[in-house]
């Protein structure tokens, strides 16, 4: 593979030449966002500029181009990710709705106390709190696949918890704190083995590798625009159509009806009937404008970059005694992000510290709060890269470590 011109691909991004008191932004927090490049920001004021108009509704020339870009937006979210079709791709403001669509939509109608909802121990909040509350409601049990010391998960334990009783398995297809690429069409497979559900938070995954629906076979998937040069404001949930044909709408109102009387509704057809609402716009349209974006760079070279940084980051980290690095050693089935800690040090004094040098880290618990718990620890530093990042910013992150070091000793 060849590598990414990291350089030409810098200069789409006029964000990273940002100075913060004289010293350029070194931009390491990719896994909470991404930097929006110039093509993408420019399919979002074309949109306001040339042809804003509501969707679906309209008999004029505005709302007939706005309805056509939006509508193939969903055809380009299908082909990205190899679902059979629009009727596939609902837009959701982000990773977070679409888990909730489905908890609420398919969840709070079919689980009851006889059934166990399966997770993973480095769940995002996204999912866990979701399925914990819906087990809540429903008398579902929660239970959690459990998380080995060396950041991966057990598979063991995974073919102990999913049984029979069990109707939904939801995992973290790469972990937003651990790293850990998750063997995710194996658990589906387990899960299906079971006649149980199988729904994949591909948060961190779909921007940084290629991702098949057909091929993980999962029932459910979810990601954000934001994380892969989109906008805010714009999530997928692919979801398989029968399913979602069988499911009860999410929200209820304007667009996602076919007829309507004073005692009752139709739904409309997939996926506009779980679209309510004047939909996200100019953000499905930019998606597919990110999704033109990253692939014209290439899945796989984004992968191997991303692995590459990796791998360099955990290398300069690990030269350090001091720091204590969370989730498996380099390698595939590690993504492009790496949290830790340095020695007792705080990890939001780390991140203040870092950002004195105008390197912007994360600090906190990454919305992996019961993680965190397991680790002992209340809270990790976080650097994640993306395909405008290079080794020379690991260094100065790291020479940046080195001096918040001495301060603390
Ligand atoms: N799952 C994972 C693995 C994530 O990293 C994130 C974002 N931190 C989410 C879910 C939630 O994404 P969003 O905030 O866009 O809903």
């Amino acid at each position: 593979l060849e590598a990414l011109d990291v350089a030409a691909i810098r200069e789409e991004f006029p964000i990273l030449q940002r100075e913060f008191d004289g010293q350029q932004v070194v931009y390491l927090d990719n896994a909470a966002t991404t930097q929006t490049p110039d093509p993408v920001v420019d399919a979002i004021s074309d949109y306001y500029r040339r042809y804003n108009a509501n969707v679906h509704r309209g008999i004029h020339h505005l709302s007939q181009e706005a309805s056509i870009a939006y509508e193939e937006a969903h055809d380009r979210v299908a082909e990205f990710i190899n679902a059979d079709g629009r009727e596939e791709i609902v837009f959701t403001k982000n990773t977070t709705e679409a888990e909730n669509l489905v908890a609420y939509s398919w969840g709070l109608n079919e689980l009851g106390p006889e059934d166990e909802i399966v997770l993973t121990e480095m769940e995002h909040h996204a999912s866990l709190v979701t399925w914990q509350q819906i087990g809540k409601r429903t008398g579902a049990d929660v239970k959690y696949i459990r998380v080995q010391e060396d950041g991966r998960l057990d598979a063991e334990h995974a073919r102990e918890l999913i049984t029979d009783d069990t109707a939904m398995l939801s995992a973290v297809h790469v972990s937003n704190t651990l790293g850990t690429v998750n063997p995710v069409s194996e658990l589906v497979d387990i899960a299906h083995e079971h006649d149980a559900l199988a729904f994949i938070d591909g948060a961190q995954a779909v921007p940084t590798r290629p991702v098949d629906v057909e091929d993980i076979g999962a029932d459910f998937y979810a990601f954000s625009g934001h994380k892969m040069c989109g906008p805010t404001g714009i999530g997928v949930l692919y979801g398989k159509e029968h399913l979602l044909a069988e499911m009860e709408p999410y929200l209820y109102g304007g667009d996602m009806i076919k007829k309507v009387t004073f005692e009752d509704a139709k739904w409309n057809d997939l996926p506009w009937k779980f679209e309510a609402g004047t939909p996200l716009i100019a953000q499905g349209i930019a998606l597919a404008a990110a999704i033109d974006y990253v692939e014209e760079i290439g899945m796989d070279r984004i992968r191997a970059h991303e692995e590459a940084l990796a791998e360099y980051a955990y290398e300069r980290l690990a030269e350090f005694d001091d720091i204590e690095i969370y989730g498996p050693e380099p390698g595939p089935d590690r993504g492009g992000l790496v949290a830790f800690n340095l020695d007792d040090v705080h990890a939001h004094d780390l991140a203040s510290i870092m950002n004195d040098y105008a390197v912007a880290i994360r600090a906190g618990d990454h919305c992996t709060q019961p993680l965190h718990d397991k680790l002992g620890v209340a809270a990790s530093a976080r650097a994640s890269f993306y395909i405008y990042n290079t080794r020379e910013e690991i260094d100065k992150l790291v020479t940046a470590l080195d001096d918040a070091r001495q301060l603390f000793a």
